[in-house]
């Protein structure tokens, strides 16, 4: 147990053994859960109030899990347990006013030209996705010679339409859409410093035109015909674009998306799974965690029910191979082998594209086939 929440915390430091207040370590680890799930719902909360959206419900509880906390009375597990499952909940609705508050002021998301590169000049760089602070400060920059840049994490947004057509008209769709969810792999800004828009226009040529497993492809498809539950673990905020054409081909009913707690890296948030208008089409949820790739115990109580009960996974991203390829569980890794380590553990090349069942299951198919 570690706790600081207080001025009275043991030597000025912090309560280790047990809290001079008396909290334990699991009252202490509620507090602090609800607290941060707080925090992160009182931020979206925020960005939606200035949108003109709000709601009564939402702010009597941030209120009154605030009071919880603050007096530091309260130190029944079952009611704080409660609490935070019901800022879980609150927090959908804060992203259901976020998502309203967006579309009534600038529509639905949907694919635009944008210039890319610098030009000659004053310019203001803005990176986030408050799309109300961007607004203000393009109005406020108009008539000026001052350059607004935003970040390139959207890019991948500008390509959507074509991409789709080429799903759609492809032979096989399903493994253009997973071909085309591997190059937005590549999109990584957590690895790469810049990129272009042409430049991801090579790498989804080349990804379209690579030799790939097609025997992996069938089984993927079949994994996902059988599948009642399917949980999507999302990777990269810009790439998640070119994970919704290969969402938009699994059975969307019983798909759900997961998305990272918090910022992390570059990794997707609700916030991107919003900009690629993903909840209108799926579930999504996040893991609760700001931690790369899926760290199970440092996710929600809620995410690791949902994890359980899938009985597929898809789990985009080196980092998500990283932290679950040794994990008992119907898991299908997509990917882009990134670094010789991870090469090495696949049995591929560096930069060769995966799409791959996880061991424990590749083992239990082959010997029901070997059965057979
Ligand atoms: S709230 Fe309790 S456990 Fe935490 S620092 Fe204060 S006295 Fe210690």
């Amino acid at each position: 147990m570690f706790c600081n929440q207080c001025e009275q915390t043991a030597h000025g430091t912090g309560c280790t053994a047990r809290g001079v207040c008396g909290k334990n370590e699991d009252v202490q680890s509620l507090q602090e859960t609800l607290l941060y799930g707080l925090k992160g719902m009182a931020a979206y909360a925020h960005h939606a109030r200035r949108l003109g959206k709000t709601d009564e419900g939402v702010n009597a509880f941030i209120e009154e899990a605030l009071f919880a906390t603050v007096t530091n009375v309260n130190f029944d597990i079952e009611s704080l347990l409660e609490m935070v499952l019901e800022c879980g909940r609150q927090n959908l609705r804060v992203m259901e006013l976020l998502d309203e508050g967006l579309v009534e002021r600038y529509g639905d998301p949907s694919p635009t030209a944008v210039r890319e590169g610098t030009a000659a000049g004053p310019g203001i760089l803005i990176t986030g996705h408050d799309m109300l602070d961007l607004e203000n400060l393009l109005r406020a920059c108009q008539g000026t010679d001052v350059k607004v840049y935003t970040h390139g994490e959207m890019l991948p947004a500008h390509m959507y339409p074509e991409l789709r057509k080429r799903i759609m008209n492809s032979e096989n769709s399903l493994e253009t859409a997973v071909r085309l969810a591997i190059a937005g792999n590549i999109i990584d800004l957590g690895v790469k410093t810049s990129i272009r828009e042409s430049d991801i226009e090579g790498v989804i040529r080349d990804c379209l035109t690579a030799d790939f497993d097609s025997l992996a492809v069938k089984a993927f498809g079949d994994a996902v015909n059988q599948a009642e539950r399917i949980l999507y673990l999302a990777d990269n905020a810009g790439e998640i674009v070119l994970d919704r054409l290969l969402i938009e081909q699994l059975p969307i009913e019983r798909v759900t998306v997961a998305v990272k707690g918090a910022p992390v890296i570059n990794d997707a948030t609700m916030e991107d799974a919003l900009l690629a208008g993903l909840p209108r089409i799926v579930e999504v949820i996040d893991n609760g965690s700001d931690a790369p790739g899926t760290i199970l115990e440092s996710c929600s109580q809620t995410f690791r029910g949902r994890f359980e009960d899938a009985d597929l996974i898809i789990a985009k991203g080196q980092g998500n191979y990283e932290t679950l390829s040794d994990l008992d569980k119907n898991i299908f890794f997509i990917l882009k082998a990134k670094c010789p380590v991870i090469a090495v553990d696949l049995g591929c090349e560096v930069g060769e594209m995966i799409l791959r069942k996880s061991r424990a299951f590749s083992d239990i198919g082959d010997l029901v086939k070997e059965a057979e």
